[in-house]
């Protein structure tokens, strides 16, 4: 950027403000800055906002995805199915416990997973579908497969589907979510998982915490005495700090405003590109009744692969900070390689990425920077 120029405008950022660093110092200053009672708080608070019975926290989405994964009894061999559209941690977290990855191709009208030919898929164990961008996956297809769900709302905190909020009751079995920066709202780095089933819930707080049980209802003994624990599974140490949850308390008192926020910016950037619709797609947008969260903003150049790399480097020279979510998990050479992954079996997920580009979407992008980045787009399709 050179001096003087316009502002660079990320694709995503966080909004902390002046509260929620006080919130933070005054966390920091507590007797205790992890395994204390912001945690509990945070948790209780959040699923209140989603309607959920339980809520765990953990150190980042991966984190909770993988608690997930074990939760529901992926092991070794187990079918795990998600889409090649999302982040790699979608389908990590089946193969950490030894799962196998098995793709399943997008549906073009959704940008989710399509629900039907990830139903077709036989014995799967774990599908996590994603709630792409923001917009409620398709979930009842696979409610009669015998797989279990494992929703990855990494993109979707603050959507609606059909109404309720994403995480809570009529869901998956678990529901994840990420508290990374660019994500809907923030401690840092963090995650949540969510779900209706207690027992699930039991087996989340545990893998958390190394497989540790403590308390006479859940370990049987022998009781040596009050210090008594057990080890019963194994765990990791995937706890979030309380100093952490101080600053997610905070931002979820904030949230629903940027969802808002989100959601109006969205029809702004529909507003000003409908009328170039031949040229640039817009994104699926949220079915009546559901609402979409709009962590991302993806448009869709019709001219493919060369259209889409004019854009992103175009718009990257004036100071406009576009992204490509994702290129394809299937074409990850760890995917690729360690498990013989098809190459050309996903079609709709490579059209996709071919046009693909995330234009900026964050609570604190103004009305005029919309203005700029439309702008700019149109200037370079121009060209
Ligand atoms: C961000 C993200 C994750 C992982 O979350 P972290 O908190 O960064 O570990 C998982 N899945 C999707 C789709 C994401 O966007």
């Amino acid at each position: 950027m050179s001096a003087g120029g316009p502002a660079f405008l990320p694709y995503g950022r966080q909004e902390v403000d002046a509260g929620d660093v006080a919130a933070v110092a005054e966390a920091l200053r507590g007797d205790l800055i992890t395994q204390g009672p912001v945690v509990e708080r945070f948790e209780r608070a959040f699923a209140e906002y989603v309607g959920a019975r339980h809520a765990v926290a953990f150190s980042s989405g991966t984190a909770a995805l993988h608690g997930a994964a074990h939760a529901v009894g992926v092991g070794p061999g187990d079918r795990c199915v998600t889409a090649p559209i999302t982040f790699a941690a979608s389908m990590n977290c089946g193969v950490y416990l030894g799962g196998t990855p098995i793709f399943s191709d997008i549906d073009p009208a959704t940008w989710c997973l399509d629900p039907h030919a990830a139903a077709a898929i036989e014995d799967a164990r774990m599908i996590v579908p994603v709630s792409f961008a923001g917009l409620p996956a398709d979930l009842e297809p696979l409610r009669a497969t015998g797989a279990r769900i494992v929703e990855d709302a990494a993109h979707a905190l603050g959507a609606l589907r059909d109404g309720r909020p994403v995480g809570g009751p009529g869901g998956a079995d678990v529901t994840c979510f990420s508290l990374h920066p660019v994500k809907a709202m923030t401690t840092g780095e963090g995650g949540m998982a969510t779900t209706e089933d207690d027992e699930l819930a039991e087996r989340l707080r545990t893998f958390r915490t190394h497989g540790i049980r403590r308390g006479a209802a859940t370990t049987p003994g022998p009781h040596d005495g009050a210090w008594y624990y057990e080890q019963q599974e194994l765990g990791f140490n995937y706890r979030i700090t309380d100093f952490q949850c101080a600053l997610g308390l905070r931002q979820l008192e904030r949230l629903e405003g940027w969802v808002l926020r989100r959601n109006a910016l969205a029809e702004q950037y529909r507003e000003l590109l409908a009328d170039d619709a031949e040229r640039v797609a817009l994104p699926p947008a949220a079915p009546a009744g559901s609402r979409h969260a709009h962590h991302l903003f993806v448009v869709h150049f019709a001219g493919g692969a060369p259209v889409r790399r004019r854009l992103f480097d175009g718009l990257r020279a004036a100071g406009i900070g576009v992204q490509v979510h994702y290129i394809p998990l299937h074409r990850m050479p760890y995917y690729r390689d360690t498990w013989d992954v098809p190459q050309d079996a996903f079609g709709h997920s490579d059209a996709y990425y071919a046009g693909a580009l995330s234009l900026p979407m964050f609570p604190g992008l103004t009305e005029d920077d919309v203005v700029r980045v439309v702008d700019d787009v149109r200037r370079l399709l121009d060209e």
